[in-house]
């Protein structure tokens, strides 16, 4: 397949070009607001707001523990988070996942 942004030939799995960077493939179906269920620390609040809105998962959790700490609603806000977001479903878990491991078919 082709990147949509710099328009060079990329492998068919990728999930980001390799020539400019930029969200291929399955970067759509990822666009919730879910709690991913790879490489998450706690409940995977954090880490599904930062693929929500492409930040840096680390950024996201210092300004999440700053809130939490100087407000005390950044404790509040992650567990209300952690009832309200759904988790990732399995299928977008797989899908993810496939530039590391063979699936079987
Ligand atoms: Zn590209």
């Amino acid at each position: 397949m082709y990147c949509n942004y710099c328009g060079k030939s990329i492998q068919d799995d990728a999930n980001v070009c390799a020539y400019c960077g930029t969200r291929v493939g399955g970067s759509i179906a990822r666009k919730r607001l879910v709690r991913p269920r790879e490489g998450r620390k706690v409940a995977g609040v954090c880490l599904g707001m930062a693929e929500y809105f492409d930040l840096d998962v680390t950024l996201v959790r210092v300004v999440w523990l700053i809130m939490a700490f100087m407000t005390g609603v950044g404790f509040l806000g992650y567990v209300i988070a952690w009832i309200v977001m759904p988790e990732e479903p399995y299928m977008l878990a797989a899908q993810a996942t496939t530039g590391q491991q063979v699936t079987n078919p």
